[in-house]
């Protein structure tokens, strides 16, 4: 046994498969085995794996200017034009940029200018945060307290109480409807308890509502139709700002250049990036704030004299610089369009599972998906061992896909994958469900 203590394993079950390299949407273990990386690593790697361009990238930049802070007036020139070029994308008016090197720390940073926002027009009680049901936003202290997946809380003694965090349902209509409920009437019982929840909490003492407008760790989860129309009304009504974490469906990943256009999230105030932001070739997040958010910070931090959040890496140059390059990249080689249309096809192809015996839903949108393995249809029951073995199955026929809210398998490949190569993926995650419903 190594001395890592490895993130989200079995403490007791570790180092089962020692990757050497990648190449392109493949990568290869220690004994030179192939694998399709189906989930892009953690959802990240947008370019997939040996970018030549990215890597020079890289290299030059580390030639340059290997390190710069951004603290106290000192800047340089990545970082300016990378926070530029994301404003200039963002779907949020007089957009502002914080850097930072995770999801979870960007969504921290979040918090925290949530806070500082609020304390700075005179309402510091408005710094309750809405999150949902089987989120995941990161599992740092704070951006922990906002995920709701089980394992990530329990003993931890999370969520941290004082950070308010309130939950309200989770829009999965296959799993969350009542027996003949439709999905309107879904959409408004679920909608209808978030405005109960922000009456009975008080508007004035809740600032945002946090959601992936896709989600992924907790099982690719497509709202029904409606969905975020209804949370945009309720949270307008009510004075809350909307808070999308596009750590993952951002960057053309469900077919359109953010999740929020795919399920009609208009003009969120805030918006959290990470991932696929530089392609996971170096570790970079952005959290984006409304401008009219940030006018008030610059006074408030003239009170203390400094504004006193900053990581030693927010902005860091190299990271910086393999962002601007993958975003050139992406809309260069129109990679957003081949998540659209590569995407449609894989969609289309996932959907042939649907006929399966065992295969409760298929669902998701672009590069983005998952399969639900049930052992009833009927009943709906969760079949967790199947989903644990056609997982193992996967891997052994060169596939990776990762196994999330316990019965589903998610896919999620690099956005550069061919139509040709979605014939592989949905060829080997075929046969291995084939080879783990009869072992
Ligand atoms: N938000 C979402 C939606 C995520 O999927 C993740 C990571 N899977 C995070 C936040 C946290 O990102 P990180 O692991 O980089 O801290």
């Amino acid at each position: 046994m190594s001395a890592v203590i490895y993130p989200t394993t079995n403490l007791s079950a570790t180092e089962q498969l020692l990757f050497e390299r990648g190449e392109g949407i493949y990568v290869y273990d220690q004994s030179g085995k192939q694998y399709l990386e189906g989930l892009a690593g953690l959802w990240c790697t947008g370019l997939g794996y040996g970018n030549r361009e990215l890597i020079d990238t890289i290299s030059s930049q580390l030639a340059t200017l290997s390190f710069s802070h951004t603290f106290g007036g000192k800047s340089h020139q990545p970082v300016i034009d990378l926070a530029d070029k994301l404003a200039g994308m963002v779907p949020v008016d007089k957009a502002m940029v914080f850097f930072g090197n995770s999801g979870s720390d960007a969504n921290d940073t979040h918090i925290k200018l949530l806070r500082y926002y609020f304390n700075a027009i005179g309402k510091p009680e408005k710094r309750k945060i809405i999150t949902r049901e089987r989120a995941y936003h990161g599992v740092t202290v704070a951006a922990g307290s906002l995920t709701s997946l089980p394992a990530n809380l329990a003993h931890f003694d999370a969520p941290l109480d004082a950070l308010g965090i309130l939950r309200t349902d989770h829009p999965h209509y296959y799993r969350g409807a009542k027996p003949g409920e439709s999905e309107a009437d879904f959409v408004a019982r679920i909608t209808a308890n978030l405005e109960q929840l922000i009456l009975s909490e008080g508007p004035d003492t809740i600032a945002a509502f946090i959601a992936e407008p896709i989600t992924g760790a907790s099982g690719v989860i497509v709202p029904p139709a409606g969905y975020y129309e209804a949370v945009q009304a309720i949270l307008e009504k009510h004075d809350i700002l909307f808070w999308a974490d596009e750590v993952i469906t951002g960057f053309g990943r469900t077919g359109k250049l953010f999740g929020c256009e795919t399920v009609n999230i208009q003009k969120p105030a805030m918006m959290t990036f990470a991932k696929q932001l530089s392609s996971a070739y170096y570790p970079i997040s952005a959290s984006v704030i409304r401008g009219d958010l940030y006018e008030p910070m610059i006074s408030a931090s003239n009170e203390v004299g400094v504004f006193g959040h900053g990581f030693t890496y927010s902005g860091h140059p190299v990271a910086c610089a393999a962002a601007l390059k993958t975003l050139e990249i992406y809309e260069r080689d129109g990679l957003y369009a081949n998540a659209a249309s590569v995407g449609e096809y894989l969609q289309s192809r996932l959907q042939e599972f649907a006929d399966m015996e065992s295969v409760g839903e298929v669902r998701g949108a672009g590069l983005l998906a998952a399969v639900e393995l049930v052992s009833n249809r009927d009943d709906r029951t969760p079949d967790v061992d199947l989903a644990k073995r056609a997982t193992l199955a996967c891997q052994e026929n060169g596939l990776i896909v990762r196994n999330v809210a316990g019965n589903a398998l998610a896919v999620c490949p690099p956005l550069i994958i061919t139509r040709e190569q979605v014939d592989e993926m949905v060829d080997k995650l075929r046969r291995s469900l084939e080879q783990a419903l009869s072992p």
